[in-house]
């Protein structure tokens, strides 16, 4: 059957799913959402029989109807391939009374691989399709993992040109280290003078600035976005979550149709809404457990049905969760306002002109699937390290969040006895200078790279291969700007 998608603003022009992808966002700024969540066309006992690439193939078919077979298992092979350092891809780690899904295991060792991996020939085949001959030009804001992994997906993709934005203070030394080494003609790094909102902001304002439209077109190029608005993006996050089933059913850890919970450490709400519409394509997900950091705006959101972004911004030590704006959120608030596109406009220019919008009582009902908790810089560190001292695992400060989350929503809710699958987003390797203190205290006399070397001998885990292709790599970008000179900057890149 094919699939529809609508943006969640208003714009009642039907799009075909490459339609989607190429585009990114919708004309009026609204989200790409397909008109109904399929249901999995495959049992649960099927899936437990297939490698990662199978069932990536049948989830992602049920999304995107207008690829072919080939063209689709064509994307899957390109993108799942040794570029991982495992063939389970996304490997499931049993620790103490939990479950690690190992998202991190692609070429730039964060969960961003798993989408990145695929989209940029997800893109260029939506390109083919609609006979698009313009370069398409991904503009990406990032708060750190995002950049590097669309740098890696995209560099020399012929066609394409990407130019990343990342806030100057507000990555990981490894992070920023990886991103302005990058090689390729086609990618450009751009640090800015603001934190990941100023970046997001900046990006979808040039978005949606006609004039910039038109002057793009003239000179043969098109804007697209390889941020998680992008359904390209979402759609292979939600294969991950079946497999993750698929993987304890296959292993006897449960049984078929049990229930699992499924803690994911949020930013931008891209990761677990993956895991929403998998529950919703009828996944047994009993909960959804959404655990922030310190810029816990979603916490307070699922507690009151009020997003208010008024509040400081706040740098902690998982950066890719420092965020204020959730993008993704509006898709849920799309579903839960009933498909209703003018009220999740009215919410979304609420959000725009105040900083704030409340839900409906009836749109709070929708939000029963998930439950929201935070935890602060201090007890990530400590959870850290009690997990590694209780078993010898070392997780990175991102999936630190959840794991903390976790103990408290088992606390809260009593409901030890559910399986629970904990995303962990990021190899502790990326983030080694947090993640070294939180095991033996303050490291500032210890440089990355030496911290790197002892984080292996701790871990008793090889460096990465990611790591060590940065070691010694030569810095390739330099260009710093001002948070309101994006677009001028885009423009230089660019030649208009
Ligand atoms: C991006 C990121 C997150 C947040 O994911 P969202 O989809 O933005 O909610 C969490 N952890 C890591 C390591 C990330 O890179």
């Amino acid at each position: 059957m094919e699939l529809k998608y609508f943006s969640t603003r208003g714009d009642k022009e039907a799009v075909t799913p490459s339609m989607a992808i190429l585009r990114g966002l919708a004309p009026d700024g609204g989200l790409y959402v397909p008109d109904k969540i399929p249901t999995l066309d495959c049992s649960l006992e099927e899936l437990a029989k297939m490698e990662y690439k199978e069932v990536a193939y049948n989830v992602m078919k049920q999304f995107l109807t207008d690829f072919t077979e080939d063209e689709l298992k064509n994307c899957i092979e390109k993108a799942y391939d040794s570029k991982f350092d495992t063939e389970a891809i996304a490997p499931l780690v049993e620790v103490g009374n939990t479950y690690y899904l190992e998202l991190f295991h692609g070429a730039t060792i964060a969960f961003k691989d798993m989408a990145l991996s695929i989209l940029p020939h997800l893109m260029t085949t939506s390109a083919k399709k609609n006979k698009m001959d313009k370069k398409i030009v991904i503009l990406t804001a990032t708060s750190g993992d995002t950049g590097k992994a669309a740098l890696a997906g995209f560099a020399d993709v012929p066609g394409t040109e990407i130019i990343v934005f990342y806030p100057k203070d507000g990555v990981s030394p490894i992070q920023e280290k990886q991103m302005v080494t990058q090689t390729g003609d086609n990618t450009h790094v751009v640090a800015i003078r603001g934190n990941f909102d100023d970046a997001q902001s900046g990006v979808k304002a040039i978005f949606s600035d006609e004039g910039m439209k038109k002057r793009m077109s003239d000179a043969g190029m098109q804007f697209s976005s390889a941020n998680s608005i992008n359904i390209g993006r979402l759609v292979p996050q939600i294969v991950y979550y079946v497999y993750a089933y698929a993987t304890l059913l296959k292993e006897e850890k449960i049984k078929s149709g049990e229930e699992i919970n499924v803690v994911v450490p949020t930013g931008n709400f891209g990761n677990i809404l993956a895991a929403f519409y998998a529950k919703n394509m009828g996944l047994p997900i009993k909960k959804l457990v959404c655990a922030s950091n310190d810029n816990k705006v979603l916490f307070d959101f699922f507690g009151t049905g009020d997003y208010d972004r008024n509040r400081d911004f706040i740098l902690t030590t998982s950066p890719s969760m420092d965020i204020l704006i959730s993008s993704n959120l509006e898709r849920l608030i799309y579903k839960i306002a009933g498909n209703d596109a003018s009220k999740c406009a009215e919410l979304m220019n609420s959000l725009k002109d105040s900083g704030k919008y409340s839900i409906t009582s009836e749109m709070k009902e929708g939000l029963k699937d998930f439950y929201g908790n935070w935890a602060n810089t201090k007890e990530c560190a400590g959870t850290i390290k009690k997990i590694y001292d209780d078993c010898g695992y070392v997780i990175d400060t991102h999936t630190a969040v959840a794991a903390c989350v976790y103990e408290k929503f088992a606390k809260d809710t009593g409901d030890l006895a559910t399986p629970a699958v904990i995303a962990s987003t990021a190899s502790p390797f990326k983030f080694t200078r947090s993640v070294m203190e939180a095991l033996k205290g303050d490291c500032d006399k210890a440089g990355d790279f030496e911290l790197v070397d002892e984080l292996s001998k701790v871990a008793n885990v090889k460096v990465p291969k990611a790591i060590e292709d940065i070691r010694n790599a030569k810095v390739l970008h330099d260009t710093v700007c001002d948070k309101d000179k994006m677009c001028d900057t885009v423009c230089n890149i660019l030649g208009l």
